[in-house]
């Protein structure tokens, strides 16, 4: 395409040396310079016949990473007075590196200005090019100053808020685009089935009605959808993966996926270091709206939103005050929750008692078994054991002489490991030297080709064999280090945490779960407590 240069005015040309390009002494440097990145530009002016200003803007030796830049913000002062109407650099990165800010320039600044932004080496134009071509260039820019971790996501999140699908299952109802797997397109299959879920439901048919319906009908379930092209799948699963339930139906109908509106990011790590999951707030979702092709009326949609409100809350709600264990119970057999409720829904002082909320649910399809439990006497014996294993644990925390052995089995252990540490690293240089003699015994001819190349094989395996092993000893040495420097630190929260425990007129769900990680029912009131802090796990009373 012929691009039109003529009715820019004054442009002006911009350009930056960092300090960190500085620093590398090698050929980038040339190539980076000021005075190179200003004759590309004005090489440029004179093949496209551009009218310019004489001085340009250049910063030297200032980071990409800001914009409080001497020579940029004289740039956008003149930009303000409406001295220039077209901007260029060498390419996007001598603009900035920052993504959000590169990107405010480029996606408002400019534009509500008047300015033409072009980027000679990117072969962008704003006057030709849509800012989509150049977000990822800018997420490209901004990662080059992050860490790896933040890398990958900034740069699935661009791809998300250009509306791509970028989990690895397709929504229910839809399949991923064969030509394009960031792309959504609805699943002959299970699409009749969602827009059926939506048409019950604003007919006024509640999620259990509609969840029994489906599982009659026989229809393929999401799990069991997943599952069609997953491997994984656990025992439970394939027992009663073909069940619908009402947590099924909800999710469907709460899922804006289905009037067309991508909601990513619902749910984000705990932190760079954990798997855990945790809920994001709603406001750092990433939302795209009309990417999908959608299955559902928006106003069907927000009708039954209102209907699924209502009704969520008869759910959440708990039997009376101070069900204190109700989120730390588990079905030992099925991983589903214990459900607590009153034993009589009009004598309360009959007291709670907690059942299989799978069982509860769908017994008639003959899933799990009842793991009935009267829950204030199980309140009652957890609480009291947990107390018992605390107080233990105290014991030991209390013990300097404990505490010092410990101290010292770390260090012995530490001692060992650079024993054999030792012992393979006179192995190494043995190996090593071995290899040295052969070469030279091959030089000299004293062996044959053959027989070199046999024993040196052998010796170069055993060399990288012992070059791992050294590796493994010195990161355990490592962990081990490190293990007791923590030490005391963890003590000393581990000690907080229980005192707090102990001392608590009233135990609140909160200060509980920072020491029970779940309590697994079993049939037959086996209980097992698992622990948030794992050593009150080996602590046998
Ligand atoms: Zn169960």
């Amino acid at each position: 395409m012929n691009r039109s240069y003529d009715d820019i005015k004054n442009a002006a040309d911009y350009g930056r040396l960092s300090i960190e390009d500085k620093e590398k002494k090698n050929f980038s440097m040339e190539s980076e310079s000021i005075s190179s990145q200003r004759d590309l530009i004005h090489q440029y002016f004179e093949v496209h016949n551009i009218s310019h200003n004489t001085t340009g803007y250049y910063d030297d030796g200032i980071t990409g990473q800001t914009f409080e830049r001497e020579n940029f913000q004289r740039m956008v002062k003149d930009i303000e007075n409406g001295l220039i109407d077209c901007v260029i650099t060498k390419d996007l990165s001598r603009l900035g590196r920052d993504h959000t800010e590169t990107g405010f320039y480029i996606e408002r600044f400019f534009p509500e200005h008047g300015v033409r932004y072009i980027s000679i080496n990117d072969n962008w134009d704003s006057k030709y090019n849509s800012i989509d071509e150049i977000l990822w260039k800018l997420a490209y820019n901004d990662v080059y100053c992050a860490d790896i971790s933040k890398k990958i996501r900034s740069k699935l999140n661009t791809n998300k808020a250009m509306g791509k699908w970028m989990a690895s299952f397709a929504p229910y109802g839809y399949i991923k685009d064969p030509t394009d797997k960031h792309n959504l397109l609805p699943d002959p299959k299970t699409a009749p089935i969602v827009k059926e879920c939506f048409e019950l439901a604003y007919s006024g048919l509640g999620t259990c009605a509609i969840a029994k319906k489906f599982t009659e009908a026989g229809y393929v379930t999401p799990g069991e959808n997943c599952g069609r092209y997953s491997k994984v799948r656990s025992k439970i699963f394939n027992e009663t993966g073909h069940i619908w339930t009402t947590g099924h139906i909800r999710r469907i109908l709460s899922n804006e996926i289905y009037i067309g509106t991508m909601a990513q990011c619902k749910v984000k790590k705990a932190s760079y270091k954990s798997n855990k999951l945790v809920k994001n707030e709603r406001e750092n979702w990433i939302v795209v709206e009309n990417v999908v092709e959608p299955l559902v009326d928006k106003e069907v949609f927000d009708e039954i939103q209102k209907k699924l409100e209502m009704t969520s809350n008869k759910y959440a709600r708990l039997p009376g005050e101070g069900c204190l264990l109700s989120k730390l119970l588990i079905c030992k057999d099925c991983g589903h929750r214990i459900s607590v409720s009153w034993k009589s829904s009009k004598y309360h002082e009959r007291g709670k008692a907690g059942v299989c909320n799978y069982y509860k649910k769908y017994s008639k399809y003959k899933v799990c078994s009842p793991h009935y439990i009267d829950y204030d006497e199980l309140e009652e014996q957890v609480l009291d054991y947990v107390k018992q294993i605390v107080k233990t644990r105290l014991k030991i925390l209390d013990t300097p002489k404990l505490i010092r052995e410990n101290y010292k089995n770390i260090q012995n252990l530490i001692q060992d490991q650079e024993k054999i540490n030792e012992g393979y690293r006179k192995d190494l240089e043995k190996a090593e030297n071995v290899i040295l003699k052969i070469y030279e015994d091959k030089l000299n001819e004293i062996i044959s080709e053959s027989i070199f190349k046999t024993l040196s094989q052998k010796k170069e395996t055993e060399v990288s064999e012992l070059k791992s092993k050294i590796a493994n000893v010195e990161s355990k040495i490592c962990e081990l280090k490190s293990q007791l420097d923590n030490n005391q630190q963890n003590i000393n929260k581990e000690k907080a945490i229980i005192k707090k425990f102990l001392n608590s007129t009233i135990i609140t769900q909160d200060t509980l779960s920072l020491i029970i990680d779940k309590i697994y029912v079993g049939e037959n009131d086996q209980i097992d407590v698992s622990f948030s802090i794992n050593q009150l796990n080996d602590i046998k009373i």
